[in-house]
């Protein structure tokens, strides 16, 4: 899955989704409604970012994932997505939670900064209580004392979700490195660790991107990690031969 932070334009978002097509993607990625941590940040094109990511899907052919931020916007964000994302920031919103077991859309779900793993699951949980069982967890780092990244990446929560869990997990690398540099590096580690995918900034100008510009990868280095990943892939772990001790997850600290 990849594709930009947020939707800015046609421009941007069909020369990106193109790109991530022709590289491999199968998902296209794009924020039309944004939570920032600033209120005076870009917010997002909201109902005309979500009409050019359905253009792109009809140019491309690849699915479409963006976030939904509040159970008011389920119905209508469900009438343009393939997949409905749940943001760091929202993986304990309950209400939320409820209304995507209702949105007839499978749901990828992130953890929260400082949520454990067991919390994600109970998140998960929430939603296919709802009546929705079609749910992908997302892995994209976690708050930690260390600041040489944005987040840290767990890569542990891979194993340790497949384990107890039969719901595939994917990697985000570009929130949990905060720099486009590390991004190949740990989506080589995911891939490693046996995640079912990643999910992926792209940006054809990153350095003017309105969102997350300094973690996305301009189209050569997308190009160039899926080229790379492509041999770490097919080392991926089996997780039913690898279930010698049964792991319960926050169990014990
Ligand atoms: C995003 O995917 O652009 C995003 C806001 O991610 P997160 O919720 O992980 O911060
Ligand atoms: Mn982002």
């Amino acid at each position: 899955m990849a594709g930009p932070c947020a939707v800015e334009s046609e421009r941007q978002l069909l020369q990106t989704a193109e790109t991530v097509a022709a590289a491999g993607a199968r998902v296209l990625r794009g924020g039309a409604y944004k939570p920032r941590s600033s209120p005076y940040a870009f917010q997002g094109l909201g109902i005309e970012g979500l009409k050019l990511l359905s253009k792109a899907r009809k140019q491309t052919g690849l699915a479409i994932v963006t976030e939904v931020m509040s159970e008011e916007d389920v119905g209508l964000i469900a009438e343009y997505a393939d997949i409905m994302q749940v943001g760091t920031r929202s993986m304990e919103n309950y209400s939320l939670l409820e209304a995507l077991g209702q949105c007839g859309r499978p749901v990828l779900l992130k953890r929260g900064m400082t949520a454990r793993l067991d919390e994600l699951l109970r998140s998960a949980q929430v939603i296919a209580a709802s009546g929705n069982p079609e749910i992908i967890l997302c892995e994209r780092g976690i708050r930690t004392f260390e600041t040489a990244t944005r987040n840290t990446l767990d890569i542990a929560a891979v194993p340790v979700l497949k384990t107890v869990s039969r719901l595939p997990v994917i990697v985000d690398p570009s929130h949990a490195a905060g720099v486009r540099s590390l991004v190949p590096v740990l989506a080589r580690a995911a891939a490693v660790v046996g995640a079912d995918g990643l999910l992926v900034e792209v940006h054809p100008d990153p350095d003017k991107a309105l969102c997350d510009g300094a973690q996305s990868l301009p189209f050569e280095q997308f190009e160039a990690m899926m080229h790379d990943l492509r041999r770490y892939a097919a080392i991926s772990p089996a997780f039913e031969d690898a279930r010698p001790q049964p792991v319960t997850a926050g169990g014990a600290n």
